[in-house]
């Protein structure tokens, strides 16, 4: 099946590592070329994924803001253009309720929220010209709550409401916005929040616990699948799908989890 997307510009924030190195390499995969924004280096292992595909890497830290306008820019003219935005950067850093200050909660909101919008308003001169699409990461802890991550929570909630504001903002450009609802998916950053439960025992069962909850074959969902799901939202095969939250998650959210 041809995507339509072959040469086309995507940008895509944390593009480097984990779901947002699967949306670059499924991107590539189909001709477009991937932008990566990322405060970490290239892995070799991402480098090899990669070789001999057209893409641009662009070390930043997303949370200093008025970096991205000049480097969207900086895109816009060497690519000619730029088709697609994927809003992928984010942590969850576990800012809970009781121990976090109002100070540390508008950090952590800034890291995970300022640069989802700064990215789209940069960018949106040149989606207005290419009648691009726009794709939000979002998390299932948005709806389900996570009990100790309010910040992450509320950053990942106005991720879906901006969803939904930016679809019926941008209907008359024709511009497409959807999200992709993440619940649990093996990526560096899962890594580093299970070893927050302990050796290597206690990380074992707390991830047996996690994948017994997920209905669809109690496993957690592969960054290719959400990878395949982000290349299709984007391609104008999805041409008339805006506003969506669509999840890719087993049936976590939505099946019963007795099952
Ligand atoms: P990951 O493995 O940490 O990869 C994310 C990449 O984004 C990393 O390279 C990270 O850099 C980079 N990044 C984060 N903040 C950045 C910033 N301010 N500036 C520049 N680069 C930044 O994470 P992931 O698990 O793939 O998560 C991707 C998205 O999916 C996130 O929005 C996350 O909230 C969402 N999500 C994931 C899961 C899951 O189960 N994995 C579940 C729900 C939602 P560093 O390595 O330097 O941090």
């Amino acid at each position: 099946m041809d995507l339509e997307i072959k040469n086309k510009a995507v940008i895509i924030s944390g593009g480097g590592k984990g779901i947002g190195a699967g949306i670059s390499l499924a991107l590539a995969n189909e001709g477009a070329i991937p932008i990566i924004l990322s405060r970490s280096k290239i892995t070799e292992e991402f480098k090899r994924d990669m070789d001999g595909k057209d893409y641009d890497f662009h070390e930043i830290d997303l949370n200093e803001t008025d970096k991205i306008n000049p480097l969207v820019s900086l895109t816009a003219n060497k690519r000619g253009g730029i088709y697609g935005v994927v809003n992928n950067a984010g942590v969850n850093d576990n800012k809970d309720l009781e121990s976090t200050t109002w100070q540390e909660f508008e950090r952590s909101m800034h890291g995970n929220l300022t640069h989802y919008y700064e990215l789209v308003r940069s960018s949106l001169p040149y989606l207005k010209k290419s009648k691009g699409a726009i794709l939000n990461i979002a998390s299932k802890t948005a709806l389900t709550g996570q009990g100790k991550t309010s910040a992450y929570a509320a950053a990942k909630g106005a991720i879906l409401a901006l969803t939904r504001e930016w679809a019926a903002a941008l209907l008359k450009e024709e511009i497409r916005v959807n999200a992709i609802v993440v619940a649990e998916s093996w990526t560096p950053l899962y890594a580093n929040w299970i070893k927050t439960f302990g050796d290597k025992v206690a990380q074992d069962a707390r991830l047996k616990i996690i994948t017994d909850k997920i209905p669809l074959g109690k496993r957690m969902t592969t960054t290719k699948e959400i990878a395949d799901m982000a290349t299709f939202l984007l391609s104008p095969l999805s041409s008339h799908t805006t506003g969506q939250w669509i999840y890719v998650d087993g049936g976590y959210c939505h099946l019963d989890r007795a099952l």
